[in-house]
């Protein structure tokens, strides 16, 4: 065994959805945590979801029935353990003559879904017919509309920020986090893991010691697993799944949609979001590159054709996509097979042919993390010999779940941003932004407004570096302070939020026009009409 090193009970590689709940649910279990990501936090797949927490309607299909039931149960225990970033979301589902789907088997599916989340505090589905939904929603596609079903499942707008609360959680319980760290390096000792080396973001190597390692890298599994000592087969095989975002246009609908794509058949998504409209996905075998993955010109020509076909009045075009973003499914490698069959459960792989106390993850959703993490800490406490105090992570809020009505109270009191900037606040960082205005409370420049409708504060960037380990731009504004997914992508801030990290992290002029170089182009990528219209 490897002495003299920092040791650990366990090492996590990868702080997207997974890897984060595993941090935690190890860390108040008591055991020694670190967790490390090659990049920022939630910079992977996590990042590039539909945002739903959500049973599964679509896994019925399948008969992946105690897939749908853990799932459905999860999102109650999130709804209740995350209610400022876990809001319910009705979703409607429209039924046109001709289609795959008649109204009797999704009838049959709402059922089957009310059953399995029985004690739901989400009330139960209802059925309308033609003229009922036309009233509802008058933007639809009239022609061949037989009627809809409307059923509620959640949403999480901000999954970054589920990402972000489940780590702040871990560490509070003595977790160490190392953001823009790569492992390069799994090691092991008489067969057994013994410590791995990770790359910091100024190239400089470091080894620790660790008794177990989860590898929860999402679609970087097998590239992770090819650092270790000795060769396994291939685990992952992904799907490529891309999401465009809209503003708001002409017979835009109320509620989310649930529609049959007519090109394939396959089941997309419309869904309310940020003020504007997510709609997605596509899912396609993907083997390529996996760390710069963009939206195709052909998958971006799919969503808009599928969206102008179910709502004729929206014309869209390329050039309405305010942005787009896309990622790969780590689900498990199958070779053959439509790619919707391919099961959406997750796997908690013990590596014992490379090294004992080496575990991966593969595939998982963002709705179950959870119960993942609960189920593979118990695993490790098998392999570490340890009697660990029972998962508590069903009943334990997240830190921004807490005080809220307070929080508001006290941004509200101290008049130093407008209504709608606070309630901003709290939809993002919940209770925690009491915080911001005890922040701001120090006085100027802290309590300056950035922008010149006074919603926005200095303090907030400062709070994101301070208590967030934000340490880029980018983390700053796509995955703290969420602006970035503004329909203008938060640009008009760029500026002011650079200068206040400048002052707080003592960037030099250099480092300040490098970060926002960098943060544009990262920006400039996920537009789509520059990008594709050629
Ligand atoms: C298009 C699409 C839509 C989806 N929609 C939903 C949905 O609506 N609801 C739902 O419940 N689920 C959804 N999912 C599934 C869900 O998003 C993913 O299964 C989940 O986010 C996977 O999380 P993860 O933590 O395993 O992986 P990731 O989030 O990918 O995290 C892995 C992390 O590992 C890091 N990493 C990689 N290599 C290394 C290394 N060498 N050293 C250190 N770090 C490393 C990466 O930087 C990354 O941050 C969707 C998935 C896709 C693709």
């Amino acid at each position: 065994m490897t002495t003299k090193l920092p040791r650990y009970d366990v090492a996590v590689i990868g702080a997207g959805v997974n890897g984060a709940g595993i941090a935690r649910d190890a860390a108040l279990r008591g055991l020694r945590v670190i967790i490390l990501d090659k990049n920022d936090m939630c910079s992977g797949t996590s990042a590039i979801s539909s945002r739903l927490i959500h049973g599964g309607l679509r896994y019925l299909e399948y008969a992946e029935i105690p897939l749908v039931y853990e799932s459905l149960h999860e999102r109650r225990y999130l709804r209740r353990n995350a209610p400022h970033l876990v809001k319910p979301l009705r979703i409607s589902i429209p039924i046109f003559a001709g289609a795959r789907r008649g109204r009797l088997l999704i009838r049959l599916g709402m059922i089957a879904y009310d059953l399995l989340s029985y004690n739901k505090s989400l009330p139960h589905h209802d059925m309308l017919n033609s003229d009922e939904m036309r009233k509802v929603e008058p933007g639809l596609r009239q022609d061949g509309l037989r009627g809809a079903a409307r059923y509620f499942d959640a949403q999480v707008a901000f999954a970054e920020r589920l990402v972000l609360e489940n780590l702040l959680a871990a560490r509070s319980a003595g977790a160490e986090i190392k953001t823009y760290c790569e492992v390069h390096q799994i090691k092991s000792c008489h067969g057994r893991v013994d410590s791995l080396v990770y790359r910091d973001k100024s190239g400089k190597d470091h080894e620790i010691g660790a008794d177990t390692i989860v590898n929860a890298s999402g679609p970087w599994v097998d590239e992770v697993l090819k650092t270790a000592p000795r060769r396994t087969r291939r685990f992952v095989g992904g799907t490529k799944g891309s999401h465009i975002v809209v503003s708001p246009f002409a017979g835009a609908p109320n509620d989310a949609f649930y529609v049959e794509a007519a090109a394939d058949g396959r089941p997309l998504f419309i869904i309310p979001w940020n003020g504007q409209y997510l709609i997605g996905t596509t899912d396609i075998r993907y083997d390529d590159t996996l760390d710069t993955i963009r939206a195709s010109r052909a998958e971006v020509d799919y969503l808009v054709a599928e969206t102008n076909r179910v709502f004729p009045q929206a014309k869209l075009s390329i050039a309405d996509i305010n942005f787009a973003y896309a990622g790969v499914r780590p689900l498990p490698f199958q070779e053959k097979g439509p790619e919707s069959a391919i099961t959406r459960r997750h796997i908690i792989k013990l590596n014992r042919d490379i090294a004992k106390g080496l575990i991966s993850i593969i595939g998982g959703k963002l709705t179950t993390y959870r119960s993942l993490a609960e189920q593979t800490v118990d695993r490790l406490a098998k392999i570490l010999l340890r009697k660990l105090p029972e998962c508590r992570t069903r009943d334990t809020p997240l830190p921004g779940a807490f005080g809220v009505d307070r929080a508001r109270e006290k941004i509200l009191a101290s008049g130093l941003t407008t209504e709608w900037g606070g309630e901003r606040l709290l939809s993002i960082y919940g209770g925690r932004a009491a915080a911001i205005v005890e922040i701001a409370a120090a006085g100027a420049p802290l309590r300056d407004k950035i922008d010149l409708d006074g919603h926005y504060l200095a303090a907030e960037v400062v709070f994101v570096i301070r208590e967030e380990f934000a340490v880029t731009l980018a983390d700053i504004i796509f995955r703290r302070m969420m602006i970035g997914f503004d329909a203008d992508q938060g640009r008009s801030l760029y500026d002011a939020i650079a200068a206040c990290a400048a002052a707080e992290l003592g960037w030099s002029k250099t480092e300040l026009h490098e970060e926002l170089r960098e943060l544009r182009s990262y920006a400039d990528s996920l537009r789509v009409a520059e990008r594709v219209s050629s």
